[in-house]
């Protein structure tokens, strides 16, 4: 059972889908704009938010990056528009998954139960540690040399997706769909832009890497440089 926040202002869907949900035992609270939704999420604490992205006072662009501000909650998009650019941006901007309308509550409830078991196993896990780079799931913070990187939601997540599998080749088509949730493909420019923002803050280049080693044409592989030694 989750505690659900519906941030949603087509009234129908919204009692719709309050229903349905309480019928899978959860607990459902809803907002129907997304500057009170925000206030919710903050006061209320919820396990998921259902982020509907046509909101009538706020885009849900916007609310998604205002309540990645303020929160770490698993956010799941409802979007009219099936567009892949918007979803795209939707992920970009923090949020974990997302359903196209029309969707049936047994879709939505699995895509709340993966969010759900995403997070959890996110807090249990302990810090990865390759070289001088310390990337913490827990705390969502990564140090290299002792010292603190400022890196994005999307940037935390590509490295902790590499580090989880240091030492090995990572597609692109993999790094979409654990990172971004794009299973089909498509999109490589995106990691490709990640990457390179992450390079610069980890202090190196394409040319030059010490962590990440682009495999062209298959991936990127993350592992330490090799201790310096004398001579
Ligand atoms: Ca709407």
């Amino acid at each position: 059972m989750a505690v659900i926040l519906l941030i949603e202002d087509d009234a129908g869907i919204r009692s719709a889908l309050a229903r349905a949900m309480a019928e899978r035992g959860h607990a459902v609270q809803w907002q129907p704009a997304g500057l009170s939704g925000l206030r919710s999420v903050i006061d209320a604490r919820p396990d998921v938010v259902l982020l509907d992205l046509g909101l009538p006072d706020v885009d849900g662009q916007q609310v998604l990056g205002m309540l990645r501000a303020v929160s770490d909650v698993p956010v799941i998009v409802i979007t009219a528009r099936d567009d892949d650019a918007d979803i795209v941006a939707a992920l970009d901007a923090g949020a974990d998954d997302f359903v196209t309308k029309p969707f049936g509550a047994d879709h939505l409830d699995a895509r709340i139960r993966a969010v759900l078991r995403r997070s959890a196993g996110s807090r249990a896990e302990q810090p990865l540690v390759a070289g001088g780079l310390v990337v913490d799931p827990r705390t969502r913070a990564a140090t290299l040399d002792g010292r603190a990187l400022e890196l994005s939601r999307k940037e935390f997540d590509l490295l902790l997706a590499l580090a989880q599998r240091a030492g090995e080749v990572v597609t692109k088509r993999d790094l979409l769909a654990e990172v971004w949730r794009l299973p089909y493909g498509g999109g490589e420019r995106t990691v490709d832009v990640h990457l390179s923002w992450l390079r610069r803050k980890l202090g190196e280049t394409a040319a030059e890497p010490r962590y990440l080693h682009s495999v062209r044409g298959v991936g990127v592989r993350l592992s330490p440089p090799a201790p310096e030694t004398e001579g």
